[in-house]
């Protein structure tokens, strides 16, 4: 059986040792409150229920799925999910980073990031429930009319109701334009809305006596395509005006789909008869509008991957000190015993610090940008609000999918670890690579969210924005750039940094010229641009520790941090020059392949 604990220390170094969250936070008015006891103190509780509650119903919620009743249209989660959910709500936990005018504890974003990854450490499945009404809570707050608001945000704040995203459709996916879901105003001012959505996670459940979901559909008049699309918030039950429950609306789960991963979490069909829903913004301007949930649900699923990947390298590195098998190349380590700890061999470590790595550089990534995230939301200089808002923009596809491949790689190798034992259930290594699978594909597949990045955060504007996270590094290199102990952290990065501007122009001449240049490079660019933030991230952190160590400091998590940054700039970074080299290999032989593909 797997085992889980909250990685507590290394998230308190990341706020308060690497970005000092709490003076960052005395800076907000919203937020001036939140000191670093008040941070810790919510995280170790929040540690308790991830690891005491979640976690144990992992393992089972994966074996036993959920159940859809077709007559009744109701769906059961795994035992004990709804129990563990009323105890989530009783602790307070939906609330912690909402509005206070709501209901909401008004912590920051960067204190629900920590809880998230615990919990989705814990039990990726379970956590979507509330994960998805979190980004519902996010697009009402942001779009939603006042009446919109008082109806529903205060019950998504305490939890007593859940939400969910309903966009894609069996034809279509990717390229929500093609959407067909239609809304006919009605002459009350709401609107009747029929048609199709598959694969809605969280779609049906027991937990709550409603569902809020926001569904992407079209008006009679709209214009064809992405500029036609308008959003709807449509309860399961409607809500009268005194905020009691009315009449079922005829939006149903009609099967759940049988999958190779998070069993425990609902995915639905859903057909919509004819419900009744209301706008939310303004007609035709449903995408932009649901693009708040979208934003927040791709750092949420870069999370989900930080989480699979912390866990399973905890259960990796004890069973390698644990299990025995053969002797070290380099002589006998363990005389007592009949062979030596799988350890001591160089490429399971390997695995593991490859593991180890990209859990660090992903937590330092999350909070980074839901530090950022914060600033955009509550920090009092425009300047910084609207700075910070265009960084996290071009993060967030890095986020999506840098953090979601590595942890396919890191999940991976977690498994491989384990030799046969990770391909048996028991274990628990299989299920948390099973479970990664779906983050490299939802909230828009990583292909998609590297042309996000290449196409539109950075040859969109010209590079802009990418050169302000540019200056960042820069800023770095100036400030430690004659430190001798830096030099292995700093000179990578500083190369690479350079590197980027002109492999980016380049790309961007090519692409003028023929867009599918962009297209066959856009992959390997993203996982360039995820390695230059994780190398500022990883050269950051090894600064603090450095510093440490030389004042004396004897705690040994400074040194093994030390080393997983020097593992990561030796054996991971390096990846960098192969990627340019295969980016810059170009279209035509893909694209000139008629032949071989018929
Ligand atoms: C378990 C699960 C849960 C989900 N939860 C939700 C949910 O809660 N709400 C919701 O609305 N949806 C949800 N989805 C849907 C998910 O977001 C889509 O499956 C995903 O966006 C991809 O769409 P698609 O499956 O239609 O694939 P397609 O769009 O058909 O894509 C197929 C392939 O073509 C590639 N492709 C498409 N267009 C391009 C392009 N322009 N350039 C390059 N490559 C391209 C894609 O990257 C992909 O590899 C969920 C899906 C699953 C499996």
């Amino acid at each position: 059986m797997p085992q889980y604990t909250p990685p507590l220390r290394d998230m308190q170094f990341v706020l308060h040792e690497v970005f000092k969250a709490a003076d960052e936070f005395k800076a907000m008015p919203a937020h001036a409150e939140v000191d670093a006891d008040t941070i810790n103190a919510v995280l170790e509780e929040a540690g308790k229920f991830a690891a005491g509650v979640a976690f144990p119903l992992n393992i089972s919620g994966d074996a036993e799925g959920c159940k859809l009743d077709s007559s009744t249209h109701e769906v059961t989660p795994p035992k004990g999910f709804k129990e563990a959910y009323r105890q989530y709500i009783d602790g307070g936990w939906p609330a912690l980073s909402c509005a206070p005018e709501f209901g909401g504890q008004g912590l920051p974003h960067t204190v629900n990031q920590c809880l998230y990854e615990m919990l989705n450490s814990a039990n990726q499945a379970w956590t979507m429930y509330p994960g998805l009404s979190h980004g519902a809570y996010e697009a009402l707050l942001a779009h939603g009319t006042d009446a919109q608001k008082k109806t529903y945000l205060p019950k998504l704040v305490s939890g007593e109701w859940t939400g969910t995203m309903c966009l894609t459709e069996p034809h279509c996916g990717t390229d929500l334009g093609m959407l067909r879901t239609k809304a006919e105003p009605q002459a009350d001012g709401s609107y009747k809305i029929t048609g199709n959505k598959i694969f809605i996670s969280a779609g049906e459940h027991d937990f709550t006596d409603n569902i809020i979901h926001l569904v992407l559909a079209r008006l009679p008049d709209a214009p064809k395509g992405s500029k036609g699309i308008s959003l709807f918030v449509v309860p399961k039950f409607n809500v009268n005006a005194d905020g009691s429950l009315g009449a079922r609306n005829p939006i149903y789960c009609t099967g759940l789909e049988h999958k190779m991963g998070i069993h425990g979490n609902a995915t639905a069909q859903i057909a919509i008869d004819g419900a009744i829903g209301t706008l939310v913004g303004q007609p035709h301007k449903g995408l932009a509008a649901m693009f708040v949930m979208m934003n927040a649900a791709r750092l949420g699923v870069g999370n989900q991957s930080l989480g699979l990947t912390e866990v399973a390298f905890q259960n990796a590195l004890a069973y390698a000190k644990d299990r025995i098998q053969m002797r070290s190349l380099s002589g006998t380590k363990a005389k007592d015993k009949e062979a030596d700890p799988i350890i001591v061999h160089p490429d399971v470590r390997k695995m593991l610090l490859t593991a180890k790595a990209y859990a660090e550089g992903a937590r330092a990534l999350q909070i980074f940008c839901t530090l950022l995230l914060d600033k955009a939301h509550s920090h009092p200089d425009e300047k910084v609000r609207k700075d910070s808002d265009e960084l996290v923009a071009l993060l967030t596809p890095i986020v999506k999918a840098f953090v979601t491949d590595n942890g396919h790689t890191a999940t991976n190798a977690c498994m491989q670890v384990f030799g046969g034992h990770g391909f048996i259930k028991e274990w628990g290594m299989e299920q948390f690579v099973r479970d990664n699978r779906i983050n490299m594909i939802y909230e828009g597949t990583n292909t998609v969210q590297s042309l996000d990045l290449l196409g539109r955060k950075v040859l969109g504007n010209n590079g802009a924005t990418l050169k302000k996270f540019g200056k960042l590094v820069g800023q770095l290199v100036a400030e430690e750039g004659v430190n001798e102990d830096m030099a292995e952290f700093i000179n990578p990065i500083a190369m690479l940094g350079e590197q980027m501007t002109k492999f980016t122009t380049e790309i961007g001449f090519r692409g003028f010229q023929n867009p599918d240049e962009v297209g066959a490079a856009a992959v390997d660019y993203l996982r360039v641009a995820g390695h230059l933030v994780f190398g500022y991230l990883f050269a950051r952190m090894a600064q603090v520790a450095l510093r440490q160590i030389a004042a004396g400091n004897s705690d040994p998590f400074y040194v093994g941090k030390l080393q997983t940054a020097r593992f990561y700039f030796a054996k991971l970074f390096p990846e960098t020059v192969t990627l340019m080299r295969t980016a810059r290999a170009g279209s035509k032989v893909l694209m000139d392949t008629d032949a071989a593909l018929a």
